[in-house]
């Protein structure tokens, strides 16, 4: 089978998955999109409402952001794959909890091992915590790691993390917005010389 056969078999388990309550709520489950080959990972946190409705990663406000940082670099959205940590819309978008990452995250995991990312971008607290203790390595917060290169092993795989802000902070802070374009040109730097564009 090829990743995109492996992928889409974990797509139709998350879709119909009842394992935590976030199932009772969601419109659609939001497994993650992109393309299977690529060598770059983004790794949100959970669904928002637009999501919800569409069952796609990153189509309200900050997935708009997050296509300008990515065209600001020469990427497109087909280019990468995107998906959260948590696959289901927690209520009025509150943080996910901790017994709803710990039941969500062996679908990431085996995404993971499907697309044998070279580099994972996480995109905000909750998924840089998430890859870090996979990772093993110690997380002090994503103000302290945003925008540098970690290299780690992960589910057996060398890989490099790059954390940086959640999209979403662009949205109400000017700050924060010039720093994740920041943060992609250095992703850009890093990725020179690796195949990406689709
Ligand atoms: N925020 C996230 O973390 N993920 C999405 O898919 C949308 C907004």
């Amino acid at each position: 089978m090829s990743k995109k056969e492996f992928l889409d078999a974990v797509a139709a388990e998350i879709i119909v998955c009842t394992k935590c309550q976030l199932s009772k709520n969601r419109k659609n489950a939001v497994p993650g999109e992109g393309n299977p080959e690529s060598p770059v990972m983004f790794i949100g946190e959970a669904p928002g409402q637009s999501e919800d409705i569409k069952g796609k990663p990153f189509v309200g406000a900050a997935g708009k952001f997050l296509e300008t940082l990515l065209s600001e670099i020469g990427l497109s959205r087909n280019d990468v794959f995107i998906c959260n940590i948590v696959k289901c819309r927690p209520p009025r978008n509150r943080e996910p909890m901790p017994n709803e990452i710990q039941t969500c995250t062996p679908y990431l995991d085996r995404q993971i091992k499907i697309i044998k990312p070279k580099f994972i971008v996480t995109l905000g607290n909750y998924s840089t915590a998430y890859i870090f203790s996979k990772a093993n390595l110690a997380f002090s917060g994503i103000t302290q790691t945003r925008g540098k290169f970690f290299q780690a092993i992960i589910l057996d795989m060398q890989m490099t993390i790059f954390p940086t802000f959640h999209p979403a902070a662009a949205l109400y802070s000017a700050k924060y917005k010039e720093t994740l374009q920041r943060d992609f040109q250095l992703l850009k730097n890093k990725l020179v010389g690796h195949a990406i564009n689709s």
